[in-house]
This record gives structure tokens, sequence and C-alpha cells, in this order.
């Protein structure tokens, strides 16, 4: 089945509004939000195909903070950008329950390049998607100034890009992304570039957003203790083709930094998630 986009499921939509009314827990951690089932994902090439995903099953609850993890060509972008609706070349199925009343976008992609206007500021950068959405500048100026305040860059506003360093340029994205407020955020590497330091001050704002938020958040990493600090739980993948391997709880205590967790438990976890990762990435080595 080809050339589909994500499509809603409502009546999944009224289940959860049902449910939300009932009980706002049950609702958080059993209604789905992105169900995908048996996709697969094939590139066709002049001389070989390259089969990105096959069979993919996942099924990635409402206000979650999910990671996915696997080793490098594995399929991981392949498999946001499918959520995202921006590849509608695949097969199986992909249904996202979150619908705007409004008609914005469900979903946001924030990419590792940040992806910013060089020629635009960074307020009209952060204001960009709502301009696109036909809201009026004063409304999308607000806006992106409170999510500016948020990541700490309101006094760069009228700063250009090329004045800003790599991990306030990230900061940018971030704003936007929010911003533009879709139900789903689909974060693809977004920190891998920075260094450790700017790293961790920024997956700290990012939870903290989240939290005030609670978005969908699918965020891809190669980082195993990247989404330990991060997710709710947590996709390990095959190598390619990518497929799920195992889903994991992080059943650790938040809010949450990299220094609040336990030691003990951080390397438990740590050492079973690399277990269960390492022959994948010995595999993707070897082709
Ligand atoms: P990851 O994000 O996990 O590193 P990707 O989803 O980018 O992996 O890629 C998965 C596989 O598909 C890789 O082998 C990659 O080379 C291949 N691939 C990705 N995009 C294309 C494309 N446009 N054409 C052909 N092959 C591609
Ligand atoms: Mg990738």
């Amino acid at each position: 089945m080809n050339g589909e986009p994500p499509k809603a499921f409502n009546e999944q939509n009224s289940k959860a509004t049902e449910m939300a009314e009932t009980s706002r827990e049950e609702s958080v951690t059993e209604s789905p939000c992105i169900r995908a089932r048996g996709v697969g994902k094939t590139y066709a090439a002049r001389s070989d195909d390259v089969e990105a995903l096959a069979d993919v099953d996942l099924t990635i609850h409402d206000q979650e903070f999910f990671c996915l993890l696997g080793p490098s060509g594995c399929g991981k972008s392949t498999f946001l950008r499918i959520l995202s609706g921006l590849d509608s070349d695949y097969t199986g199925t992909v249904e996202i329950s979150a619908a705007r009343a409004d008609g914005g976008s469900v979903t946001n992609m924030v990419f590792q390049e940040h992806g910013i206007f060089p020629w635009k500021t960074v307020l009209d950068n952060v204001a960009f998607g709502l301009k696109m959405d036909g809201v009026e500048k004063q409304r999308r100026h607000e806006k992106a100034r409170t999510y500016l305040e948020k990541v700490d860059l309101a006094e760069f506003a009228d700063s250009y890009p090329h004045q800003l360093s790599g991990g306030m340029k990230q900061r940018v994205a971030i704003a936007r992304a929010f911003t533009n407020d879709p139900e789903v955020l689909l974060m693809d590497e977004p920190f891998g570039v920075l260094d450790a330091q700017t790293k961790r001050n920024l997956q700290a704002e990012l939870l903290s957003l989240w939290s005030e938020t609670k978005k969908t958040v699918v965020y891809v990493t190669h980082d195993i203790e990247e989404a330990i600090t991060l997710g709710d739980r947590l996709a390990v993948m095959t190598a390619r083709p990518g497929g799920v391997k195992e889903v994991l709880d992080v059943d650790l205590p938040r809010p949450r930094t990299r220094g609040s967790i336990p030691t003990d438990e951080f390397t438990t976890l740590r050492e079973r998630v690399w277990e269960l990762l390492s022959d994948e990435v010995q595999q993707s080595v070897e082709r």
C-alpha cells in the first residue's frame, strides 16, 4: 500500500477524549498517539535497491517522550520522515490520532542541522511557521517571544543566525518547533553535533518545555545516555533493514536530569541497552 500519508484514526480520537474525561492519568499512559504497523521502506537505486525499513511495529502513546535508538544507517531518519508525512512512499500503515481543530500541522520536525534561515532575524525564524499558517504579525511575534524567553534567547530576538553559536541556533530551532504548537514533535538527533555541556543544558530545557506543554515527542538518537536521560520509553532498532528489536521502559523519576539519576539504576539500564544495541552496531559495521 503505497502513497498513503499518515492518517488520523478518529474512532481512537473520540475514545481518547472520553478517557481524558474519566481519568487523565489513564489517558496519558494508555491512549495511542502513533500506531505504525508493518512499516517497510525500500529506496530504489539504479544499481541496487536499499531496504531501509522492514516490518516496523510501534505504538507511541499520547504525551509520551519516546526515544528511538539504533546504529547509523538503520532507518531512523527514514522512519521519522514517514511519520512527518514528508515521505509517503512506504508499505504498511501509520496512524496518528492527534487532530487539530485549527487545521495547523500535527507534526513538526527538528533536524540536527537546525534548518533556520540565515537572512531572517531570530524572531522571524521562530515565528516563521505561524506566518505560513496566516497568523498576524503581532500575535505570532508575541508567541515567538514567549518561547524565545523559555530557551533563554529573548535578548537575541533581533540578531541574525550568523551571530549565534551552534547551541543557540539549535535553541532557535526548538523555540520554533514549540511556537508552531504541533501535537507531535519529531526530533532527529537535534543535539548530535553539540559539545557535551551544551547538550546537557539543551536536554534540560527540552525536558522542561515538554513537561510544560506535554507534547508527544519522538526523539531519534544514537546516544544511549541521552535516550535514558530523556525518554519515558526507548526502542532499540535492529541494523538495516531497521525494525524494532525491543522496547524498554525508562522507569526513572522526573523531573530528571542526567545528574539526578541514581548511578546504579542508570548503569544497569545503560548496560541492558548496550547489550541490545551492540550486536546491531556490529552488524551495521560489517555491511
Ligand atoms: P539513520 O537515520 O538511521 O542513520 P537513514 O534513515 O538515513 O538511517 O537511512 C537508512 C538507509 O537508507 C541507509 O542505508 C541510507 O544510506 C539509505 N538511504 C537513506 N536515504 C536514501 C535515499 N534518498 N536514497 C537511497 N538510499 C537512501
Ligand atoms: Mg539519521
